[in-house]
């Protein structure tokens, strides 16, 4: 992978970032679980992001490691569907990053993507089911056409993020037909998904970390 933008220290501000802003939005999350699911989605992402922060001041040597324990660590301290799914986004990540110390917005945008593949190996769920995969899939096509009209990884992720925000709320009138919101059937319809919200936040942090460092 070429050596960029994205480097161990901006996927540390990233992590950390979007540790606060689950942490900020934990009962809004739940909330939103509240309404199709079990009330424990902020929960779940704040307990597993707040276990990712304490080990972030022990820095590893390059972004696999980093990612790998990263994953690991939300696989192992949330009981709920989203901490294998996001534990694997980044455990794939890891992998797809390999043990460099950066990468540039290509080789982010394939990490991310390889990341994205492995929710949806693990969670058997497509465009339109009412996950996070509705605020990720159009965040990430959006990013690589950014990427490709030449704006700059930062500026990219802005866009990306956008888009993930204009796909969680395009999860409303959806009918869920993955995972616990899948159980109410029609009732699962004029409700946001919490997954998609967390998502949303994922990627505006990711915009936010790689903007502060001027990428
Ligand atoms: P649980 O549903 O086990 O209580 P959470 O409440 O933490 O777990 O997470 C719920 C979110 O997980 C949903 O809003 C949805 O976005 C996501 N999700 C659930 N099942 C799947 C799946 N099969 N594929 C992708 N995302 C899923
Ligand atoms: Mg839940």
């Amino acid at each position: 992978m070429t050596e960029g933008a994205f480097d161990v220290g901006v996927a540390t501000a990233w992590l950390q970032g979007f540790a606060d802003r689950v942490a900020e939005e934990k009962d809004w999350l739940t909330e939103l679980d509240a309404a199709i699911g079990d009330a424990d989605h902020g929960i779940n992402m704040a307990r597993g992001m707040t276990a990712v922060a304490t080990e972030l001041p022990d820095q590893p040597a390059d972004l696999a490691a980093l990612f790998k324990r990263t994953g690991m660590k939300l696989v192992s301290s949330v009981g709920g569907a989203s901490g294998p799914l996001y534990g694997t986004f980044f455990l794939r990540m890891g992998a797809a990053a390999g043990d460099t110390t950066s990468l540039d917005g290509p080789g982010l945008a394939a990490a991310l993507r390889a990341g994205c593949d492995g929710i949806k190996a693990r969670g058997k769920a497509e465009l339109g089911e009412k996950t996070m995969l509705d605020a990720m899939l159009p965040a990430l096509d959006a990013l690589d056409e950014a990427l490709g009209a030449g704006q700059s990884p930062g500026e990219a992720m802005k866009t990306a993020a956008e888009a993930a925000a204009t796909g969680r709320e395009a999860t409303i009138p959806m009918l869920a037909t993955k995972g616990r919101a899948s159980y109410l059937g029609e009732r699962s319809i004029g409700h946001l998904d919490p997954g998609a919200a967390s998502t949303t936040l994922l990627f505006e942090t990711l915009a936010a970390a790689l903007v502060s460092d001027g990428t």
